[in-house]
Protein backbone atom coordinates (compact mmCIF):
# COMPACT_ATOMS: atom_id res chain seq x y z
CA UNK A 1 0.00 0.00 0.00
CA UNK A 2 1.13 3.53 -1.07
CA UNK A 3 1.36 5.57 2.50
CA UNK A 4 2.54 9.00 3.53
CA UNK A 5 3.47 9.61 6.93
CA UNK A 6 3.96 13.44 8.74
CA UNK A 7 6.66 14.34 10.84
CA UNK A 8 9.61 11.91 11.39
CA UNK A 9 10.52 11.90 14.64
CA UNK A 10 10.88 8.66 16.75
CA UNK A 11 7.11 7.67 16.02
CA UNK A 12 7.12 8.53 12.03
CA UNK A 13 10.48 7.49 11.78
CA UNK A 14 10.12 3.76 13.22
CA UNK A 15 6.73 3.45 11.81
CA UNK A 16 7.80 4.46 8.25
CA UNK A 17 11.11 2.04 8.43
CA UNK A 18 8.87 -0.76 9.61
CA UNK A 19 5.60 -0.66 7.41
CA UNK A 20 8.23 -0.31 4.65
CA UNK A 21 10.00 -3.27 5.97
CA UNK A 22 6.61 -5.11 5.59
CA UNK A 23 6.05 -4.46 2.29
CA UNK A 24 4.66 -1.47 2.32
CA UNK A 25 5.46 2.28 -0.36
CA UNK A 26 6.20 4.33 2.31
CA UNK A 27 7.25 8.07 2.13
CA UNK A 28 8.19 9.84 5.83
CA UNK A 29 7.63 13.79 5.48
CA UNK A 30 9.05 16.35 7.92
CA UNK A 31 9.56 20.17 7.70
CA UNK A 32 12.78 20.07 9.38
CA UNK A 33 14.75 20.02 6.46
CA UNK A 34 17.79 19.44 8.34
CA UNK A 35 16.19 16.27 9.39
CA UNK A 36 15.13 15.11 6.22
CA UNK A 37 18.69 16.01 4.22
CA UNK A 38 19.99 13.66 6.59
CA UNK A 39 17.83 11.09 6.34
CA UNK A 40 18.31 11.25 2.53
CA UNK A 41 21.97 11.19 2.63
CA UNK A 42 21.64 8.10 5.10
CA UNK A 43 21.79 9.76 8.88
CA UNK A 44 19.36 8.82 11.59
CA UNK A 45 18.46 12.04 13.57
CA UNK A 46 18.51 10.25 16.65
CA UNK A 47 19.67 7.27 18.27
CA UNK A 48 17.25 4.06 18.46
CA UNK A 49 19.06 0.53 18.05
CA UNK A 50 18.45 -1.06 14.99
CA UNK A 51 17.09 2.06 13.04
CA UNK A 52 19.85 2.68 11.29
CA UNK A 53 20.22 -0.30 9.38
CA UNK A 54 16.16 -0.74 9.28
CA UNK A 55 16.28 2.58 7.09
CA UNK A 56 19.46 1.61 5.45
CA UNK A 57 18.17 -1.59 4.39
CA UNK A 58 14.29 0.14 3.05
CA UNK A 59 15.80 2.80 1.61
CA UNK A 60 18.35 0.64 -0.56
CA UNK A 61 14.90 -1.22 -1.70
CA UNK A 62 13.24 2.35 -2.29
CA UNK A 63 10.33 1.19 -0.43
CA UNK A 64 10.91 3.96 1.70
CA UNK A 65 11.24 7.73 0.80
CA UNK A 66 11.76 11.05 2.61
CA UNK A 67 10.31 14.51 1.60
CA UNK A 68 9.59 18.26 2.82
CA UNK A 69 6.87 18.69 0.76
CA UNK A 70 3.60 17.51 1.98
CA UNK A 71 2.04 17.51 -1.19
CA UNK A 72 4.29 15.33 -3.07
CA UNK A 73 4.52 13.35 -0.35
CA UNK A 74 1.25 12.15 0.44
CA UNK A 75 0.46 12.32 -3.71
CA UNK A 76 -1.55 8.88 -4.37
CA UNK A 77 -0.95 7.65 -0.54
CA UNK A 78 -4.15 5.45 0.30
CA UNK A 79 -3.52 6.34 4.03
CA UNK A 80 -1.33 9.31 5.50
CA UNK A 81 -0.23 9.10 9.14
CA UNK A 82 -0.07 12.05 11.24
CA UNK A 83 3.21 11.29 13.69
CA UNK A 84 3.91 15.02 14.80
CA UNK A 85 5.14 16.54 18.51
CA UNK A 86 2.02 17.35 21.25
CA UNK A 87 4.56 18.31 23.56
CA UNK A 88 2.98 20.19 26.45
CA UNK A 89 1.74 23.85 26.06
CA UNK A 90 3.48 25.36 28.53
CA UNK A 91 0.61 27.76 30.10
CA UNK A 92 -1.87 25.24 31.19
CA UNK A 93 0.00 21.92 31.14
CA UNK A 94 -2.50 20.89 28.29
CA UNK A 95 -1.49 19.29 25.29
CA UNK A 96 -0.54 21.46 22.41
CA UNK A 97 -2.01 19.89 19.43
CA UNK A 98 -1.35 23.10 16.93
CA UNK A 99 0.86 20.50 15.12
CA UNK A 100 -1.44 17.89 14.89
CA UNK A 101 -4.00 20.53 13.27
CA UNK A 102 -1.49 22.37 11.05
CA UNK A 103 -0.45 18.92 9.32
CA UNK A 104 -4.58 18.23 9.12
CA UNK A 105 -4.58 21.65 6.88
CA UNK A 106 -2.14 20.92 4.43
CA UNK A 107 -2.95 17.18 4.01
CA UNK A 108 -6.44 18.40 2.99
CA UNK A 109 -5.21 20.43 0.16
CA UNK A 110 -3.12 17.85 -1.83
CA UNK A 111 -4.54 14.10 -0.36
CA UNK A 112 -5.95 12.20 -2.77
CA UNK A 113 -10.30 12.38 -2.61
CA UNK A 114 -10.55 8.79 -0.85
CA UNK A 115 -7.49 9.06 1.24
CA UNK A 116 -7.59 7.38 4.86
CA UNK A 117 -6.33 10.20 7.40
CA UNK A 118 -4.82 8.18 10.50
CA UNK A 119 -4.06 10.32 13.73
CA UNK A 120 -0.86 8.14 15.28
CA UNK A 121 0.18 11.21 17.71
CA UNK A 122 -1.14 11.17 21.16
CA UNK A 123 -3.92 13.38 21.14
CA UNK A 124 -6.91 14.32 23.77
CA UNK A 125 -10.50 12.46 23.28
CA UNK A 126 -12.36 13.90 20.53
CA UNK A 127 -9.11 15.02 18.39
CA UNK A 128 -9.87 12.61 15.40
CA UNK A 129 -13.35 14.68 15.31
CA UNK A 130 -11.54 18.20 15.03
CA UNK A 131 -9.65 16.73 12.30
CA UNK A 132 -12.54 15.51 10.31
CA UNK A 133 -14.36 19.09 10.89
CA UNK A 134 -11.10 20.64 9.29
CA UNK A 135 -11.03 18.44 6.46
CA UNK A 136 -14.25 19.12 5.73
CA UNK A 137 -13.85 23.11 5.80
CA UNK A 138 -11.04 23.42 3.74
CA UNK A 139 -12.31 20.23 1.34
CA UNK A 140 -15.92 20.29 1.44
CA UNK A 141 -15.93 17.55 -1.45
CA UNK A 142 -13.06 15.16 -0.23
CA UNK A 143 -14.59 11.65 0.72
CA UNK A 144 -11.53 11.25 2.79
CA UNK A 145 -11.88 9.43 6.56
CA UNK A 146 -10.29 9.83 9.90
CA UNK A 147 -9.20 6.93 11.94
CA UNK A 148 -7.20 7.22 15.27
CA UNK A 149 -4.20 4.49 15.41
CA UNK A 150 -2.44 5.71 18.79
CA UNK A 151 1.61 4.15 19.12
CA UNK A 152 2.78 2.34 22.03
CA UNK A 153 6.19 1.80 21.08
CA UNK A 154 8.79 2.57 23.31
CA UNK A 155 12.06 4.37 22.94
CA UNK A 156 14.86 2.07 23.03
CA UNK A 157 13.29 -1.19 21.60
CA UNK A 158 10.61 0.67 19.12
CA UNK A 159 11.59 -2.32 16.92
CA UNK A 160 10.37 -5.16 18.11
CA UNK A 161 7.65 -3.34 19.74
CA UNK A 162 6.42 -2.22 16.33
CA UNK A 163 6.94 -5.68 14.47
CA UNK A 164 5.49 -7.53 17.54
CA UNK A 165 3.29 -5.24 19.61
CA UNK A 166 1.13 -6.39 22.66
CA UNK A 167 -1.67 -4.77 20.55
CA UNK A 168 -3.03 -2.71 17.72
CA UNK A 169 -5.33 -0.14 18.47
CA UNK A 170 -7.97 0.92 15.58
CA UNK A 171 -10.42 3.56 16.21
CA UNK A 172 -12.62 4.18 13.37
CA UNK A 173 -15.66 5.71 12.29
CA UNK A 174 -17.27 3.89 9.38
CA UNK A 175 -16.36 0.56 7.19
CA UNK A 176 -14.03 1.92 5.13
CA UNK A 177 -11.78 3.10 7.79
CA UNK A 178 -11.51 -0.31 9.01
CA UNK A 179 -10.95 -2.22 5.98
CA UNK A 180 -7.80 -0.62 4.78
CA UNK A 181 -6.11 -0.51 8.26
CA UNK A 182 -7.42 -4.17 8.31
CA UNK A 183 -4.70 -4.73 5.18
CA UNK A 184 -2.20 -2.59 6.45
CA UNK A 185 -2.07 -4.54 9.68
CA UNK A 186 -2.32 -7.99 7.91
CA UNK A 187 0.88 -8.52 7.93
CA UNK A 188 0.73 -8.28 11.69
CA UNK A 189 -2.20 -9.84 12.61
CA UNK A 190 -1.36 -12.86 10.32
CA UNK A 191 1.69 -13.45 12.98
CA UNK A 192 -1.25 -13.15 15.72
CA UNK A 193 -0.41 -9.93 16.46
CA UNK A 194 -4.26 -8.90 18.27
CA UNK A 195 -5.91 -5.89 16.38
CA UNK A 196 -8.68 -4.11 18.37
CA UNK A 197 -11.27 -1.66 16.71
CA UNK A 198 -13.04 0.78 18.96
CA UNK A 199 -14.18 3.85 17.70
CA UNK A 200 -12.13 7.13 17.64
CA UNK A 201 -12.78 8.15 21.05
CA UNK A 202 -11.79 4.88 22.77
CA UNK A 203 -8.87 4.43 20.71
CA UNK A 204 -7.38 8.06 22.24
CA UNK A 205 -8.47 7.59 25.54
CA UNK A 206 -6.96 3.85 25.32
CA UNK A 207 -3.64 5.65 24.59
CA UNK A 208 -3.78 8.11 27.64
CA UNK A 209 -5.15 5.16 30.11
CA UNK A 210 -2.72 3.17 29.38
CA UNK A 211 0.67 5.80 29.79
CA UNK A 212 -1.24 6.85 33.06
CA UNK A 213 -1.57 3.24 34.64
CA UNK A 214 1.83 2.78 33.68
CA UNK A 215 2.83 6.03 35.42
CA UNK A 216 0.85 5.11 38.61
CA UNK A 217 2.20 1.87 38.94
CA UNK A 218 6.07 3.37 38.97
CA UNK A 219 5.02 5.55 41.18
CA UNK A 220 3.24 3.19 43.69
CA UNK A 221 5.96 1.27 43.62
CA UNK A 222 8.37 4.52 44.53
CA UNK A 223 6.52 5.12 47.40
CA UNK A 224 6.63 1.92 48.76
CA UNK A 225 10.86 1.91 48.11
CA UNK A 226 10.40 5.18 50.93
CA UNK A 227 8.25 3.02 52.86
CA UNK A 228 10.96 0.48 52.95
CA UNK A 229 13.50 3.03 53.91
CA UNK A 230 12.16 3.87 56.92
CA UNK A 231 10.73 0.15 57.70
CA UNK A 232 13.92 -0.89 57.30
CA UNK A 233 12.34 -3.48 54.57
CA UNK A 234 14.14 -3.84 51.08
CA UNK A 235 12.28 -2.95 48.27
CA UNK A 236 13.73 -5.44 45.76
CA UNK A 237 12.14 -7.99 47.70
CA UNK A 238 8.69 -6.64 47.75
CA UNK A 239 8.61 -5.80 44.34
CA UNK A 240 9.48 -9.02 43.63
CA UNK A 241 6.68 -10.70 46.22
CA UNK A 242 4.36 -8.72 44.81
CA UNK A 243 4.86 -8.86 41.08
CA UNK A 244 4.55 -12.87 41.44
CA UNK A 245 0.72 -12.04 41.79
CA UNK A 246 -0.29 -12.73 38.31
CA UNK A 247 -2.74 -10.06 38.58
CA UNK A 248 -0.11 -7.52 39.43
CA UNK A 249 2.61 -8.69 37.18
CA UNK A 250 6.22 -8.12 37.90
CA UNK A 251 6.75 -5.49 34.69
CA UNK A 252 7.46 -1.77 36.07
CA UNK A 253 7.99 -2.35 39.71
CA UNK A 254 11.76 -1.17 40.06
CA UNK A 255 12.02 1.77 42.13
CA UNK A 256 13.68 4.75 40.88
CA UNK A 257 14.38 8.65 40.82
CA UNK A 258 10.83 8.71 38.81
CA UNK A 259 9.19 8.75 35.65
CA UNK A 260 10.27 11.18 32.94
CA UNK A 261 10.73 10.93 28.98
CA UNK A 262 8.64 12.65 26.33
CA UNK A 263 5.33 10.60 27.09
CA UNK A 264 4.76 10.01 30.60
CA UNK A 265 4.76 13.47 32.39
CA UNK A 266 3.05 15.10 29.56
CA UNK A 267 0.08 12.31 28.89
CA UNK A 268 -0.74 12.19 32.32
CA UNK A 269 -0.84 15.88 32.75
CA UNK A 270 -3.13 16.00 29.42
CA UNK A 271 -5.53 13.14 31.69
CA UNK A 272 -5.57 15.36 34.35
CA UNK A 273 -6.26 18.52 32.34
CA UNK A 274 -8.70 16.40 30.16
CA UNK A 275 -10.64 14.99 33.21
CA UNK A 276 -11.15 18.30 34.60
CA UNK A 277 -12.14 19.71 31.38
CA UNK A 278 -14.88 17.12 31.48
CA UNK A 279 -15.81 17.37 35.42
CA UNK A 280 -14.48 14.18 36.33
CA UNK A 281 -11.47 15.06 37.79
CA UNK A 282 -8.99 12.08 37.88
CA UNK A 283 -7.77 11.96 41.50
CA UNK A 284 -5.42 9.42 41.41
CA UNK A 285 -3.65 10.79 38.53
CA UNK A 286 -3.42 13.77 39.79
CA UNK A 287 -1.83 12.51 43.12
CA UNK A 288 1.02 10.87 40.75
CA UNK A 289 2.04 13.69 38.81
CA UNK A 290 2.58 15.73 41.94
CA UNK A 291 4.13 12.83 43.39
CA UNK A 292 6.45 12.23 40.92
CA UNK A 293 7.22 16.11 40.43
CA UNK A 294 8.14 15.95 43.93
CA UNK A 295 10.57 12.59 43.81
CA UNK A 296 12.79 14.04 41.18
CA UNK A 297 13.15 16.71 43.91
CA UNK A 298 13.47 14.55 46.83
CA UNK A 299 16.35 12.81 44.47
CA UNK A 300 18.59 16.04 44.99
CA UNK A 301 18.06 16.19 48.66
CA UNK A 302 19.02 12.29 49.27
CA UNK A 303 21.90 12.97 47.52
CA UNK A 304 22.61 15.99 49.25
CA UNK A 305 22.47 13.89 52.45
CA UNK A 306 24.50 11.04 51.16
CA UNK A 307 27.70 13.56 50.38
CA UNK A 308 26.68 14.72 54.95
CA UNK A 309 24.13 17.40 54.14
CA UNK A 310 26.15 19.78 51.56
CA UNK A 311 27.37 19.36 48.10
CA UNK A 312 28.68 23.34 47.96
CA UNK A 313 32.20 23.00 46.27
CA UNK A 314 31.59 19.02 45.38
CA UNK A 315 32.07 17.82 42.68
CA UNK A 316 29.47 15.24 41.77
CA UNK A 317 29.86 12.91 38.33
CA UNK A 318 26.13 12.15 37.18
CA UNK A 319 26.15 9.09 35.35
CA UNK A 320 22.90 8.39 33.01
CA UNK A 321 21.13 12.14 31.29
CA UNK A 322 18.42 10.16 29.11
CA UNK A 323 15.34 9.13 31.16
CA UNK A 324 16.12 5.07 30.32
CA UNK A 325 18.87 3.73 28.53
CA UNK A 326 19.16 2.81 24.65
CA UNK A 327 18.07 6.30 23.49
CA UNK A 328 19.33 9.76 23.54
CA UNK A 329 16.09 11.33 24.52
CA UNK A 330 16.23 13.67 27.44
CA UNK A 331 12.92 14.95 27.00
CA UNK A 332 11.49 14.81 30.92
CA UNK A 333 14.58 13.33 31.71
CA UNK A 334 15.01 12.89 35.66
CA UNK A 335 18.78 13.61 35.48
CA UNK A 336 17.98 17.08 34.67
CA UNK A 337 15.80 18.38 37.73
CA UNK A 338 18.51 16.66 40.25
CA UNK A 339 21.10 18.35 37.77
CA UNK A 340 20.02 21.95 38.20
CA UNK A 341 18.91 21.56 42.34
CA UNK A 342 22.17 20.26 42.79
CA UNK A 343 23.55 23.44 41.18
CA UNK A 344 21.73 25.87 43.01
CA UNK A 345 23.30 24.28 45.80
CA UNK A 346 27.01 25.04 44.86
CA UNK A 347 28.10 21.62 43.36
CA UNK A 348 29.95 20.78 40.69
CA UNK A 349 28.72 18.86 38.11
CA UNK A 350 30.69 16.37 36.02
CA UNK A 351 28.04 14.22 33.50
CA UNK A 352 28.86 11.01 31.36
CA UNK A 353 26.34 9.40 29.38
CA UNK A 354 26.64 6.67 26.40
CA UNK A 355 24.68 8.21 23.74
CA UNK A 356 22.72 11.88 25.62
CA UNK A 357 25.68 14.13 25.42
CA UNK A 358 24.86 15.36 22.09
CA UNK A 359 21.55 16.64 23.30
CA UNK A 360 22.56 17.27 26.76
CA UNK A 361 25.11 19.85 25.53
CA UNK A 362 22.08 21.79 24.07
CA UNK A 363 20.58 21.98 27.49
CA UNK A 364 22.94 21.89 30.19
CA UNK A 365 25.62 24.60 31.56
CA UNK A 366 28.31 24.61 33.36
CA UNK A 367 28.81 20.68 33.44
CA UNK A 368 32.09 18.78 32.54
CA UNK A 369 30.89 16.25 30.25
CA UNK A 370 33.41 13.39 30.59
CA UNK A 371 34.83 10.68 28.21
CA UNK A 372 33.46 7.76 30.06
CA UNK A 373 32.06 7.12 33.49
CA UNK A 374 35.60 7.00 34.96
CA UNK A 375 36.42 10.45 33.11
CA UNK A 376 32.99 11.22 35.07
CA UNK A 377 34.34 10.03 38.50
CA UNK A 378 37.63 12.03 38.28
CA UNK A 379 38.07 13.39 41.89
CA UNK A 380 34.84 13.03 42.24
CA UNK A 381 33.43 13.46 45.88
CA UNK A 382 30.44 11.59 44.94
CA UNK A 383 29.09 9.17 41.85
CA UNK A 384 25.09 9.00 41.29
CA UNK A 385 23.55 6.73 38.41
CA UNK A 386 20.83 8.22 37.24
CA UNK A 387 19.97 5.94 34.45
CA UNK A 388 20.66 2.61 34.31
CA UNK A 389 22.78 1.92 30.80
CA UNK A 390 24.44 -1.16 30.26
CA UNK A 391 28.04 0.22 30.49
CA UNK A 392 27.09 1.33 34.37
CA UNK A 393 25.76 -2.01 35.25
CA UNK A 394 29.35 -3.76 34.21
CA UNK A 395 31.34 -0.70 35.77
CA UNK A 396 34.43 -2.10 38.06
CA UNK A 397 33.43 -0.19 40.72
CA UNK A 398 37.05 -0.65 42.11
CA UNK A 399 38.32 1.59 39.44
CA UNK A 400 35.54 3.87 39.67
CA UNK A 401 36.47 4.29 43.72
CA UNK A 402 40.13 5.01 42.41
CA UNK A 403 39.33 7.78 40.38
CA UNK A 404 37.17 9.70 42.88
CA UNK A 405 38.15 11.91 45.72
CA UNK A 406 35.05 10.67 48.01
CA UNK A 407 33.71 7.24 48.30
CA UNK A 408 29.83 7.94 48.06
CA UNK A 409 28.12 6.51 45.56
CA UNK A 410 24.35 7.09 45.03
CA UNK A 411 22.63 4.68 42.85
CA UNK A 412 19.37 5.75 41.52
CA UNK A 413 18.69 2.62 39.92
CA UNK A 414 19.53 -0.54 42.57
CA UNK A 415 21.96 -1.46 40.37
CA UNK A 416 24.72 -2.92 42.66
CA UNK A 417 24.85 -4.37 46.46
CA UNK A 418 25.91 -2.98 49.32
CA UNK A 419 28.66 -5.74 49.02
CA UNK A 420 29.72 -4.39 45.57
CA UNK A 421 30.34 -1.09 46.82
CA UNK A 422 32.18 -2.37 50.03
CA UNK A 423 34.12 -4.05 48.46
CA UNK A 424 35.13 -1.32 46.30
CA UNK A 425 35.42 0.86 49.35
CA UNK A 426 32.78 2.91 48.51
CA UNK A 427 29.66 3.83 50.47
CA UNK A 428 26.74 3.11 49.30
CA UNK A 429 22.93 4.95 49.22
CA UNK A 430 20.53 3.12 47.12
CA UNK A 431 16.58 3.33 47.25
CA UNK A 432 14.21 1.47 49.41
CA UNK A 433 16.36 -0.53 50.79
CA UNK A 434 19.82 1.33 53.10
CA UNK A 435 18.48 2.23 56.21
CA UNK A 436 19.65 -0.92 58.60
CA UNK A 437 17.19 -2.14 60.80
CA UNK A 438 18.16 -1.06 64.05
CA UNK A 439 18.24 2.74 62.63
CA UNK A 440 14.98 2.51 61.37
CA UNK A 441 13.25 0.67 64.68
CA UNK A 442 15.04 3.77 66.45
CA UNK A 443 13.47 6.08 64.57
CA UNK A 444 9.84 4.31 64.65
CA UNK A 445 10.35 5.00 68.63
CA UNK A 446 11.35 8.33 68.32
CA UNK A 447 8.20 9.41 66.39
P1 LIG B 1 9.26 14.11 17.64
O1 LIG B 1 9.31 15.46 18.21
O2 LIG B 1 10.45 13.21 17.72
O3 LIG B 1 8.86 14.18 16.08
C1 LIG B 1 7.83 14.98 15.59
C2 LIG B 1 8.24 15.45 14.19
O4 LIG B 1 7.14 16.10 13.57
C3 LIG B 1 9.38 16.45 14.18
O5 LIG B 1 10.44 15.95 13.38
C4 LIG B 1 8.76 17.73 13.57
O6 LIG B 1 9.67 18.46 12.80
C5 LIG B 1 7.66 17.13 12.75
N1 LIG B 1 6.57 18.06 12.39
C6 LIG B 1 5.89 18.93 13.18
N2 LIG B 1 4.94 19.57 12.48
C7 LIG B 1 4.99 19.08 11.21
C8 LIG B 1 4.25 19.34 10.01
N3 LIG B 1 3.25 20.20 9.99
N4 LIG B 1 4.59 18.66 8.90
C9 LIG B 1 5.59 17.76 8.91
N5 LIG B 1 6.32 17.48 10.02
C10 LIG B 1 6.03 18.12 11.15
O7 LIG B 1 7.99 13.41 18.31
P2 LIG B 1 7.78 11.86 18.62
O8 LIG B 1 8.50 11.49 19.86
O9 LIG B 1 7.97 11.08 17.38
O10 LIG B 1 6.21 11.88 19.00
C11 LIG B 1 5.22 12.06 18.00
C12 LIG B 1 3.87 11.74 18.63
O11 LIG B 1 3.84 10.36 19.02
C13 LIG B 1 3.56 12.54 19.90
O12 LIG B 1 2.18 12.79 19.95
C14 LIG B 1 3.96 11.58 21.01
O13 LIG B 1 3.26 11.83 22.20
C15 LIG B 1 3.55 10.24 20.41
N6 LIG B 1 4.29 9.09 20.93
C16 LIG B 1 5.63 9.17 21.15
C17 LIG B 1 6.31 8.04 21.62
C18 LIG B 1 7.79 8.10 21.89
O14 LIG B 1 8.30 7.19 22.55
N7 LIG B 1 8.53 9.11 21.42
C19 LIG B 1 5.63 6.84 21.83
C20 LIG B 1 4.27 6.79 21.56
C21 LIG B 1 3.60 7.92 21.12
Amino acid sequence: MKIAIIGSGYVGLVTGACLADIGHDVTCIDIDEEKIAMLVSGQIPFYEPGLEALVMKTSAENTLKFSTDVATGVKGAEIIFIAVGTPPRRSDGHVDISAVYSAARQVSKSADKSALIVSKSTVPVGTSDEIERIIREESPHARVSIASNPEFLREGCAIADFQQPDRIIIGVAEDNARRVMSKLYQPLAAKGVPVLFTSRRDAELIKYAANAFLAVKITFINEIADLCEATGADVAFVSKGIGLDSRIGSKFLQAGPGFGGSCFPKDTTALVKTAQDFGRPLRLIETTVSVNDQRKRNMARKIIAACGGSVRKKTIAILGLTFKPNTDDLRGAPSLDIISALQDQGAIIQVFDPKGMDIAKTLLSDVTFSRDPYDAAHKADAVVIVTEWDIFCKMDLGKLRAAMSGDTLVDLRNIFSAADATRAGLQLTGLGRQIPLATAKATRVAA
